[in-house]
């Protein structure tokens, strides 16, 4: 079974807490893209944990992590993720941890130029997380990357940076910046975080062959969501690499085997970080009070998140992107303080209504079309099947699924682990 949990909107729509209940019973959790620019939030029986590059199966004792192929790892950042989570308890090990030797390592200069590129585009910047993300994705395709199966060969990592760094110093020194790459103190760095993934690095796409033949069970954990692809998305305000489930099994090491199932993640309302266009917005007083009931501040940065009603265009968009097969609802019980809710249910671009998702200029220039539905006005937050539900409540549940024309299976009340109730 070759199970997707993937995200349907711009990120954050809790599909790390998604995954963590989804995983019982399956006997490997795959990341298979991006890399520390952004976080999920998993809070279950043993505590509350952000996870930014490891997998979300790391929470369950016998599941096997993955971190595959399509990954750009931090070596700094994933040292200190696996000393925070060691010290909450979590005990990892190279039989619960593999790490692909395809994998990328994300550099410190690409924290570096990431940065300085930020600050040249001052008022136009697109809203980077500077953790390297992009510098690092475009060095992979410009073929200058290490990889993390590089660490394990000691003898020729050296020359092989020295090449990289007499190239990458030529844009750094276009920024009239001091920091140039040297190579002593990046040999060093490499030695202090990636010595102790060594036992970690592995073929993990022999591993995972292996168990896809012998029928084991297979989750596919996405960062981000359809809207942060590369192609796909809202391009240049996306992510540097493909969010679709299409692109897990690839990302994950093993492009030759079929999904079984695909489950888009969604929430309640819309919620974007950074800058670029982003249609169903709100502001004011209105947005406030909905960043506040949701929590919406960024896992991996803190930032405010931008904040709007349900988007029908951008949702539709996603899940065929996705190619979901069902749905999971996540956050309602934010929306309980609402006396209606808002929904965007349709574009305006140039004075035409659609439902289409618009590309480029044209969704710059769409306008949110809103209509309101009734507010449910209790706490859903202890609702554990959708009779209990107030029937305001349920009925936004089937006017959305009857807008997205594909069933929601899984309704989420609330950040912890059993706080959900299925849908017949
Ligand atoms: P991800 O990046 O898609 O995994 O999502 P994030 O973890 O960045 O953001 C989702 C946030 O909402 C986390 O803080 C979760 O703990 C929380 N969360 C998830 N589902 C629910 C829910 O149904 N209700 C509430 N109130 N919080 C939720
Ligand atoms: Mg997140």
């Amino acid at each position: 079974m070759l199970t997707a949990v993937v995200g349907i909107n711009w990120g954050d729509e809790g599909k790390g807490r998604m995954v963590d209940l989804l995983s019982e019973g399956y006997d490997i959790i795959c990341r298979y893209q991006g890399g520390n620019n952004a976080g999920h939030t998993v809070i279950n029986d043993k505590g509350k944990f952000i996870l930014n590059l490891l997998p979300s199966g790391i929470l369950r004792e016998n599941t096997v992590n993955v971190m595959g192929a399509g990954m750009v790892i931090d070596l700094e950042h994933l040292a200190g993720e696996l000393a925070t989570l060691t010290s909450q308890g979590v005990e990892i090990t190279p039989a619960n941890l593999k790490i692909s030797d395809k994998a990328f390592i994300c550099m410190p200069y690409h924290k570096a130029q990431d940065i300085l590129e930020e600050e040249r585009l001052a008022d136009k910047k697109y809203g980077s997380t500077k953790r390297g993300i992009a510098p690092v994705y475009g060095d992979k395709y410009m073929k200058k990357g290490l990889r993390l199966g590089d660490l394990l060969h000691r003898e020729t990592l050296e020359e092989k940076l020295r090449d990289i760094l007499e190239w990458k110093n030529i844009t750094l020194e276009g920024y009239n910046s001091t920091s140039s790459a040297e190579l002593p103190a990046l040999m060093a760095w490499l030695e202090k975080f990636g010595g102790g993934l060594l036992p970690h690095i592995t073929d993990t796409t022999e591993f995972l062959l292996t168990a896809a033949n012998s029928a084991k069970k297979i989750m596919f954990e996405a960062q981000l969501g359809a809207l942060r692809d590369i192609d796909f998305g809202i391009y240049p305000y996306t992510t540097s690499s493909q969010t679709l489930a299409a692109y897990a099994t690839i990302g994950a090491g093993i492009p030759g085997k079929k999904l079984d199932r695909v489950v888009g993640v969604m929430k309640a309302y819309s919620s974007c970080v950074g800058e670029g266009p982003f249609t169903a917005e709100i502001f004011g007083a209105e947005a406030e009070a909905l960043r506040e009931a949701g929590g919406e501040y960024g896992a991996a940065t803190g930032r405010p998140r931008r904040v709007g009603g349900f988007d029908i265009p951008a949702s539709r968009y996603g899940i065929e992107m996705q190619g979901a097969d069902e749905l999971a609802l996540t956050k309602l019980d934010v929306l309980s303080y609402m006396d209606k809710i808002p929904v965007c249910v349709a574009y305006e671009v140039d004075g035409v209504k659609t439902r289409g998702f618009p590309c480029g200029d044209n969704l710059a220039k769409a306008k949110p079309v809103y209509e309101y539905l009734t507010g449910f006005k209790v706490d859903i937050s202890k609702c554990r099947s959708a009779a209990e539900l107030p029937p305001e409540a349920l009925n936004y549940i089937r006017y959305i699924e009857d807008a997205m024309d594909c069933p929601i299976k899984y309704v989420s009340v609330g950040a912890g682990r059993e706080d959900y109730f299925k849908l017949g």
